[in-house]
């Protein structure tokens, strides 16, 4: 990752994310200098429940006018890993869960072949969420603004679930979330990180699993990014009670 001055593609989805600078890859000397910045209000101070009313109910971008509904995230709240996407598809937007069709299911597939699983009690558990909880029409690809506007779900779901791996799940989303526009090749293979307060939280990225169903060759390296992923779990910490 160029760890240079961001051009302005970048800093337009640091700034379109609000995240501040709190994606830095992983360095060996900690990684990320910059603590998190605050959670605009009133999504400061929700818990789950609340946060998911309040997804549920917002009109904050014109994806509103155009969803079916919104898509939260599934999974446990309480889960060790986080997976992260870009934005529910048609499946997603009609059935409220993201990850479904087929694509969903090869997520599960490589899932259930890492041990872990969405649904509780199946395997170790996870949370999968979107950058962004609505679906854009045609699925073309979120504009600026959209994702300014629903940052601070993800950013909350992040606080509250407090991961111990995160693992991004595309161009798309690696992208908006490490605030670059490196390419996947170039992201995957090695450990970024996320801050939230004094907490880091290990950031590993591998193909959006849309893309493995068009690109069967890839899922091994797919499967070498969950690998990844596991051995950077294993470093960290016990979450604190
Ligand atoms: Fe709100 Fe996010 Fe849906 Fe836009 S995409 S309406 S910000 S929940």
């Amino acid at each position: 990752m160029d760890d240079g001055p961001l051009n302005p593609d970048q800093e337009r989805l640091w700034h379109a994310l609000g995240l501040g600078p709190r994606w830095r890859e992983r360095t060996a000397a900690g990684g990320a200098d910059a603590a998190a910045g605050p959670v605009p209000a009133p999504v400061a101070g929700l818990d789950w429940d609340g946060l998911e009313h309040a997804v549920a109910s917002c009109t904050a971008c014109g994806l509103c006018q155009t969803r079916t509904q919104t898509v939260f995230g599934v999974g446990s709240r309480t889960a060790s890993w986080m997976f992260v996407g870009e934005a529910p598809g048609a499946e997603e937007d009609a059935r409220g869960e993201p990850f479904v069709g087929q694509a969903g299911r090869l997520l599960d597939n490589m899932l259930a072949a890492a041990g872990l699983a969405r649904d509780e009690g199946q395997g170790e558990p996870v949370f999968i969420a979107n950058v962004l909880k609505c679906r854009p029409p045609g699925n073309r690809n979120p504009d600026a603004a959209e994702v300014q506007a629903c940052a601070p779900f993800l950013q909350r779901q992040v606080q509250l679930l407090q991961p111990r791996i995160i693992v991004v799940m595309g161009r798309f989303a690696a992208q908006c979330l490490l605030g670059t526009d490196a390419s996947i090749a170039s992201l995957r293979g090695r450990t970024h990180e996320y801050r939230v307060g004094t907490a880091a939280i290990p950031v590993v990225v591998t193909y959006h699993p849309a893309y493995l169903l068009r690109n069967l060759a890839d899922k091994a390296k797919s499967w070498e990014d969950l690998c990844l992923a596991r051995g950077a779990l294993a470093g960290v910490g016990a979450r604190p009670a």
